[in-house]
C-alpha cells in the first residue's frame, strides 16, 4: 500500500478520556484508538486506514525512509517552538523599591512605607538603563515591579526618561509597564504615562470583600482605591492600558464564579487564575494560606466553566493560563512563557534588576532572595550581560531545565510543551536539579495539559475556534506582572 518504506519517528503517549493522546517530536498531536497506537508503535503503519497514515505523516509521527526534507522540516518546527530564546533577554524587570502600603499575608517581598532601605540607588538605576541595551532583542519590555513602584515614581520616571534618551541611538522598540496597586495614581502621573505610552498592570483578587481581606491596608479600602485607579487609567490612558491579575488564596477557593464575574463587571477581557506562590513569605504562611494542589484544580475547573459561560453569552473573557497552555498545544509559534521553556527562559529571555544591586534570572528568584536564599543571583548590576549569561548560576539553570537531560521529562508526553522549572525546584527542595516529577510545578502542569487536552478532545467547532483564538499571544499589557 505504501509507495515508499515508512519509518516511525519518536513520539510519546498518554491516556486522555477514551482515547490515547500521541505527541510527535514536532509537538503535533493526534487522539488515537489504543489499537492504532499499538500499530504505530510496532511499525505496522501500513495496516492503518490511508487517511490516518496521511495524518501520521503530516504530523511527523512517520516519514518515508527516503524523504530528505523531513529532518529539516522537523528541525524548523522545533526551532519555531523555541524561537524567543535566541533573541536575548527581551523582558527587563526593574525593582526600584519594596515599599508598599499593603500588608498582604501572601506577599513575598513588600516592606512598609517607613522602610526606605529597600530602594535602588540612583547609580544602579542608571546602570540598568544602559544594561538593557546589551540585549540583542529588537523589542524590549521594561517592567517596573515592587513593592509598589508608584511609591517611588521619581525613580520610575528617571529611568523611563533615561532609557528613551539612550534609545535615540539604539532604536529599539520599547514598551514600558508598571505593576502597581494604582493607589498613588493621579492625573499628573497619568499625563507622564500617557506621554510615554506606559501600560499598567494591577491586582484584583475578586469582589471587594475578598480583595480587601487578601490585601489589607489601614482604611480597609484597597479594592475601592484600586478600582478608582483603574478608572483613572482608563480615562487618561485608554481602556486597554490597564490589565489585572489575581492570586488564589485559601479564602478565594470558595468564590470561583464571583471572582470571574468581578472581572466581567470591571470590563476586563483577560483573567489570570494564578495559584499561590510557594516562594518567600507566602511559603512561611503556608499553614494559614496554603492549600492542596487538588483544591486549586477544583477551583480552576469551576472558574474555567464560568469563563466559558460568559463567552457563550457573547462576553469575551480569556483565562491567561489557558492561553499559555493552548498556545503550546495549538500554535506552532511559542509565545515564550519563561517557566515552560527548555532551556529555561529565566536569565535568557528575562532579567530582573533588583533594588539590592543584584541581577536575578526571574521575578521568583528575587523573591526567593528575600527569604535568605541568594543562590540564584547572576551578578551585580553593571556586570556585562555576556558575563551574566556565562555565570555558573545561569549555566546551572540551563542544565537543570533541559528536558532531554531529565529522565522524568524525557519519558513525559508533554515534553514538547513543557520543561522543568529549576527556580521552583530550588524554592521547594533547595536544589535546581530536583527530580521534576516531585515538584509542584510539574504536577500542576501535567494536570493543566491533561485538562486542556480533555477539553480539546470534547470540543465542538465553536469551542475549538475559541481555543484557537486564546492560543494567540497574550497582549503585552496583559502579561504576567505581579503587584
Ligand atoms: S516538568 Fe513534568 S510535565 Fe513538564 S515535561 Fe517534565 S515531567 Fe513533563
Amino acid at each position: 500500500m505504501e509507495a515508499y518504506p515508512i519509518e516511525v519517528q519518536p513520539h510519546w503517549s498518554r491516556r486522555i478520556g477514551a482515547k490515547s493522546l500521541a505527541v510527535s517530536a514536532s509537538g503535533d498531536y493526534l487522539f488515537l484508538e489504543e489499537t492504532d497506537l499499538l500499530a504505530l508503535r510496532e511499525g505496522r503503519v501500513s495496516e492503518l486506514p490511508l487517511g490516518l497514515q496521511a495524518k501520521l505523516k503530516a504530523r511527523q509521527f512517520t516519514k518515508a525512509v527516503t524523504a530528505l526534507g523531513s529532518e529539516s522540516l522537523l528541525l524548523s518546527r522545533q526551532a519555531a517552538r523555541h524561537g524567543t530564546l535566541h533573541e536575548g533577554p527581551s523582558l527587563h524587570i526593574v525593582v526600584p523599591t519594596l515599599q508598599c502600603a499593603h500588608s498582604c499575608q501572601y506577599c513575598q517581598v513588600s516592606r512598609s512605607l517607613l522602610d526606605t532601605g529597600h530602594t535602588i540607588t540612583k547609580e544602579d538605576l542608571l546602570s540598568v538603563c544602559e544594561s538593557i541595551f546589551q540585549s540583542n532583542a529588537r523589542a524590549l519590555t521594561v517592567e517596573f515591579q515592587g513593592g509598589d513602584p508608584l511609591l517611588r515614581f521619581d525613580l520610575v520616571k528617571a529611568a523611563i526618561i533615561r532609557i528613551k534618551e539612550l534609545n535615540r541611538v539604539h532604536q529599539r522598540s520599547i514598551r514600558f509597564v508598571i505593576a502597581s496597586t494604582l493607589h498613588q495614581l493621579d492625573k499628573e502621573i497619568c499625563a507622564f504615562l500617557r506621554e510615554h505610552h506606559v501600560l499598567l498592570s494591577t491586582s484584583i483578587d475578586g469582589p471587594s470583600s475578598l480583595h480587601n481581606r487578601n490585601r489589607p491596608v489601614p482604611g480597609r479600602d484597597a479594592y475601592e482605591r484600586t478600582v478608582r485607579g483603574i478608572g483613572l487609567a482608563r480615562e487618561y490612558l485608554g481602556f486597554d492600558a490597564v490589565s489585572a491579575l489575581m492570586t488564589t488564596t485559601k479564602a478565594s477557593l470558595s468564590f470561583p464564579e464571583a471572582i470571574v464575574d468581578e472581572y466581567v463587571n470591571l470590563g476586563f477581557e483577560d483573567i489570570f487564575l494564578r495559584p499561590l506562590s510557594t516562594y518567600g513569605f507566602a511559603k512561611r504562611n503556608q499553614a494559614l494560606l496554603g492549600y492542596e494542589v487538588i483544591e486549586f484544580q477544583q477551583f480552576y475547573a469551576k472558574a474555567f466553566s464560568r469563563i466559558i459561560y460568559w463567552n457563550k453569552r457573547g462576553v469575551p473573557l480569556r483565562e491567561v493560563y489557558a492561553s499559555i497552555i493552548l498556545n503550546k498545544i495549538l500554535s506552532p509559534f511559542d509565545t515564550g512563557y519563561v517557566d515552560l521553556q527548555s532551556p529555561t527562559g529565566a536569565g535568557q529571555s528575562v532579567l530582573v534588576y533588583n533594588y539590592d544591586g543584584y541581577v536575578y534570572p526571574s521575578d521568583e528568584a528575587r523573591m526567593l532572595a528575600e527569604t535568605g536564599d541568594v543562590s540564584l543571583r547572576l551578578g551585580k548590576i553593571g556586570t556585562p550581560m555576556s558575563v551574566l549569561q556565562k555565570s555558573v548560576v545561569q549555566q546551572a539553570l540551563i542544565s537543570s531545565s533541559l528536558v532531554a537531560e531529565m529522565p522524568d521529562c524525557h519519558a513525559c508526553a508533554y515534553q514538547n510543551f513543557c520543561a522543568p522549572n529549576p527556580i521552583d525546584a530550588q524554592a521547594q527542595f533547595g536544589r535546581m536539579d530536583a527530580p521534576p516529577a516531585s515538584t509542584e510545578h510539574c504536577q500542576r502542569h501535567i494536570w493543566l495539559f491533561d485538562f486542556f487536552f480533555q477539553r480539546i478532545q470534547q470540543a465542538d467547532p465553536e469551542m475549538l475556534d475559541l481555543f484557537h483564538a486564546w492560543a494567540q499571544p497574550v497582549k503585552e499589557a496583559r502579561r504576567l506582572c505581579d503587584v
